[in-house]
């Protein structure tokens, strides 16, 4: 995507703040003239930063204001090593907000709406986020948090909930609640605005059948304000990202040499007016294509695509990069397959060979199907893989999406 002049401008000064003080940047670009910085190109030279890079940096590395202007700090998750320290200043907050807002207003919610938000508060960016967002439009939030079912659909049903903010997998879990308990007559819902995780075709159909509502993906980390920075539209053709306050960038995962529109990669964003901890060339592992031109919502910002899972989940067979969601999504069109499956790939004899685990639909036709799944990787993924076709349940269930892919080359 071509850099804006007005972007160019903000990531120039930007640079020069960062290298003209004590600090993470000044550190990172040492021995890089960046008056010497003057074009796109130029830019696409600059070091990546990257999330070890951003541990590396706690607690309060990444800090690149006085101790006077930070207001509040977010953290994400340390599942693995340190977590990292994000410090927001009023302006990051506000701004945060701002964006925050405008995912709302794509989504057609407007101050009237009542939002009950269940991502979590804390250090975690997600709740407040959310919170901010809606309040700044000017609707009511109703701040519950996670958990607790049977108070959530009290709260739903008695406050006449409008939105739904949620992670996919407890937008489902309520859903089924809700058809459990026959309550959906009682309720008000009419959007869903789910986040945080990669969530597949069917189950996307299942929480929007279940609740009779529309759905839309919000997108966003905590290196990077938090959610909200990017949403879906009613034309549900890729996200929405607000551009006039991040620049973004899809580069090949194993090169990082910059990729052309349209071509899927991992996303790399950098912050154009966030203060207490802007980031420059972040990688964000998330794989993601810029799409070419303009939506039919007539919306101004640049989309993303649907995030096709991380880079730690792609696997290279034969050339060709193969990601979940590619899988996901094939197996969503094919009659009589699940959505559960496992992808193996070994080296047997010199050569790469891949085996596909799927479960079947009862009362499916096994070979039929093991047939019409083969032909349908071979057209759309591009590489020849064995199918077994095994009965429902019979993979092991994880959280983790990684775990369906296992390279054992
Ligand atoms: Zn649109």
């Amino acid at each position: 995507m071509k850099m804006t002049e007005t972007q160019f401008e903000l990531i120039k000064a930007q640079l020069e703040r960062l290298v003209s003080r004590e600090g993470f940047y000044r550190e990172k670009l040492k021995g890089i003239d960046i008056g010497s910085v003057q074009s796109q190109e130029d830019f696409e030279r600059l070091p990546f930063t990257w999330k070890g890079d951003l541990r590396e940096a706690y607690p309060l590395g990444l800090q690149a204001v006085p101790d006077g202007e930070v207001v509040r700090i977010h953290s994400s998750s340390g599942t693995t090593g340190m977590p990292v320290i994000i410090p927001y200043t009023a302006r990051d907050v506000e701004d945060w907000a701002i964006m925050f807002s405008r995912c709302y207003e794509t989504a057609g919610v407007t101050k009237l709406d009542r939002v009950q938000i269940t991502p979590g508060y804390g250090l975690w960016t997600a709740g407040i986020g959310f919170q901010s967002g809606a309040e700044r439009l000017g609707a009511m939030a109703i701040p519950m948090g996670p958990g607790n079912t049977e108070k959530q659909l009290q709260m739903m049903a008695d406050l006449k909930a409008t939105v739904l903010c949620a992670t996919s997998s407890y937008a489902l879990l309520l859903a089924e609640e809700i058809a459990r308990r026959g309550i959906r007559d009682r309720l008000c819902l009419k959007k869903g605005i789910i986040g945080s995780e990669r969530w597949g075709e069917k189950m996307r159909r299942r929480i929007a059948g279940e609740l009779g509502i529309e759905l839309y993906d919000i997108y966003g980390l905590t290196e990077i304000y938090g959610p909200g920075i990017g949403i879906s539209c009613g034309h549900g053709c890729g996200m929405h990202v607000w551009d006039d306050y991040l620049y973004f960038e899809v580069v090949d995962p194993a090169t990082g040499k910059n990729l052309p529109d349209g071509e899927t990669g991992e996303l790399v964003i950098t912050t154009l007016k966030k203060e207490g901890a802007p980031l420059i060339r972040y990688r964000t592992h998330d794989l993601t294509r810029l799409i070419p031109g303009r939506c039919p919502c007539g919306s101004p910002y640049p989309r993303i695509d649907t995030i096709a899972g991380r880079t730690d989940d792609m696997v290279k067979v034969k050339g060709v990069n193969i990601f979940p969601s590619q899988i996901d999504e094939l197996l969503s069109a094919t009659p009589g397959a699940s959505s559960e499956y496992r992808l193996v790939i070994d080296h047997v004899e010199g050569r790469d060979v891949c085996t596909l685990t799927v479960e079947i639909e009862k009362g499916a036709d096994g070979e039929a199907l093991e047939a019409e799944i083969k032909r349908r990787f071979k057209s759309r993924i591009g590489i020849a893989v064995e199918v077994e076709p095994v009965e429902l349940g019979a993979l092991p269930r994880s959280e983790k999406k990684t775990a369906r892919v296992s390279d054992r080359r």
